[in-house]
């Protein structure tokens, strides 16, 4: 069991990195939460997790657009817990253009946060899990880590990268102890997806019903939501001893999207 482990989830006030929180807390894994949000709702998250489950939690606002700010997060696990189990690289954001009218600090943006923000912590977390000879690090990419979309240039580059650095550390942590995985999801119904989808009934003068069944069909065949307590659980199992010499790979959970 993962009784004890600790986790920090970056991203884990939202969407998907909430729903691996929840469902690693339910796993007994005590919890570092990260990311923005309204401090009493996250107040309210961190109470929620702690009563349901019996674990621990904390939260740490560290913007992941700065590398010293990730850095200083797992060092003040590291130096406050003693211990980092399992690092999920999730904190992301996305943004939409054609390449030549791509703003500049969005493309920025998008390659520190959904990106650079993975190598800081893993460089990090990196040398205390090897003294630990245990260690999980799952990082979040997406289909888009594996095709292309149109308009997305930033986001299908750094989630394409970090599949990159997956491999990378994946190979030099063989053997070690830790296993470095990534995720692939298909479209998850978080408000990263809720902007795209409200963008898509604007332009085309549609529901929000038909722009959700547009933006199913054009990609995802099992015309199903991935949903974030599924990617939870995958996670969970990325973290049991099932998967021991499961590394250095991506998972797609994407309702086959990426096998067109
Ligand atoms: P979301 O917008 O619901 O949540 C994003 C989280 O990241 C929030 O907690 C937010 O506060 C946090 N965050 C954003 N910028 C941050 C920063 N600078 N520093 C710290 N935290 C920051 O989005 P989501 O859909 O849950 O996305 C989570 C991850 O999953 C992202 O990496 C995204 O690319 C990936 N993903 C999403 C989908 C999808 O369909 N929703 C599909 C594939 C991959």
């Amino acid at each position: 069991t993962l009784t004890g482990k600790i986790a920090i989830v970056t991203g884990s006030t939202s969407g998907i990195g909430l729903g691996i929180a929840r469902t690693l807390a339910a796993h007994g894994v005590d919890i570092v939460l990260n990311g923005f949000g309204v401090p009493a709702e996250i107040e309210a998250i961190r109470n929620d997790l702690e009563r349901a489950h019996d674990v621990r939690t904390g939260y740490s606002n560290a913007d992941m657009s700065k590398a010293e700010a990730v850095r200083g997060l797992i060092e003040a696990v590291m130096e406050t817990l003693g211990r980092v189990d399992i690092l999920v690289n999730n904190a992301g954001i996305q943004f939409t253009a054609p390449v030549e009218d791509f703003p500049v600090e969005k493309w920025d943006a998008i390659l520190a946060i959904n990106l650079s923000a993975a190598f800081h912590g893993i460089a990090t977390a990196l040398p205390l899990m090897k003294k630990q000879g245990w260690g999980r690090v799952i990082n979040i990419a997406s289909a888009h880590g594996l095709v292309g979309s149109t308009h997305k240039a930033a986001y299908v580059s750094a989630k394409h990268g970090i599949v990159g650095l997956t491999k990378v550390v994946g190979l030099e942590a063989a053997g070690t102890g830790i296993t470095v995985n990534a995720i692939c999801p298909g479209w998850v119904r978080t408000p990263l997806v809720e902007k795209q989808i409200a963008a898509i009934a604007e332009q085309r003068k549609i529901s929000e019903e038909e722009a959700t069944m547009e933006l199913l069909s054009g990609k995802q065949p099992s015309r199903n939501f991935v949903t974030p307590e599924q990617l939870g659980e995958t996670v969970a199992f990325l973290c049991s001893p099932a998967a021991d010499q499961i590394t250095g790979t991506a998972i797609a959970v994407d309702g086959a999207w990426t096998a067109q």
